[in-house]
């Protein structure tokens, strides 16, 4: 099994430089698998190890998965442009992993809200933007104008974006009640639900996204709150 020195193993986490994380394991305040170590040259084996920084319980993770409830008016990128990056709704230690920088998985526009993922792992953020990949993404759109079945059948047989020369299908398409409609897409089109209500002759007023994939928006996870994922 894998084993590092304290010092490293809590510096590759995010919790500061090696010269910090040192300080902070003399000053006392860390223990590795329920016991006290103020010895930063101590090694422990990576596996399964549990730490705690001021009291608060930590996880070693090689990589991490995040699942965020998103806010509006965060934007998904790490140079935002007019909005503050949804990387800042995640605690210091996520955003200065020694890994490559956690980012999102993916793209939901500043005005959408719902299910983001994030992760520091380039193969599962490869596997999961890539075009080829059609992982099912549901989302939940107020429409201005109520939900008719001429609608929904639009959506299902497949309507025409602007700017684009082939028709684009929903996977499913049904009213949650007279202005919400449930939406099932695989593919990920810039502004892709917001473009396809607008050719079908409605507009979209907000956006949520649910699922992507398996997984599911929990329903008791408020707007800015963020989970690991065990993957
Ligand atoms: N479709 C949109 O129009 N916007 C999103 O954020 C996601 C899908």
């Amino acid at each position: 099994a894998k084993t590092l020195p304290l010092d490293k193993i809590i510096q590759g986490q995010g919790f500061g430089t090696r010269a910090y994380c040192r300080a902070l394991i003399e000053a006392g305040v860390v223990t590795v698998q329920g016991q006290w170590c103020d010895d930063p040259d101590k090694s422990f084996a990576l596996e399964e190890l549990n730490f705690t920084i001021n009291d608060e319980p930590h996880l070693y993770r090689e990589h991490v998965y995040i699942l965020l409830n998103k806010p509006a008016g965060f934007e998904c990128s790490q140079k935002p442009k007019h909005h503050k990056s949804v990387l800042s709704l995640l605690p210091a230690y996520l955003r200065e992993r020694s890994n490559q920088s956690v980012q999102p998985v993916g793209r939901l526009d500043v005005d959408t809200t719902g299910l983001l993922l994030l992760s520091d792992d380039g193969q599962f953020i490869h596997k999961n933007t890539s075009p080829k990949k059609q992982v099912d993404k549901t989302y939940h759109a107020t429409c201005k104008h109520p939900i008719t079945d001429e609608f929904l059948n639009q959506l299902k047989n497949g309507v025409l974006l602007h700017d684009e020369n082939e028709t684009i299908k929903a996977n499913a398409a049904r009213a949650l009640d007279e202005y919400t409609l449930e939406l099932v897409i695989s593919e990920g089109k810039y502004h892709q639900v917001k473009r396809m209500i607008a050719a079908a002759s409605n507009r979209c007023e907000a956006l949520c996204r649910i699922a992507v994939g398996e997984i599911e928006l929990p329903k008791h996870l408020a707007l800015g709150q963020w989970v690991f994922l065990e993957k």
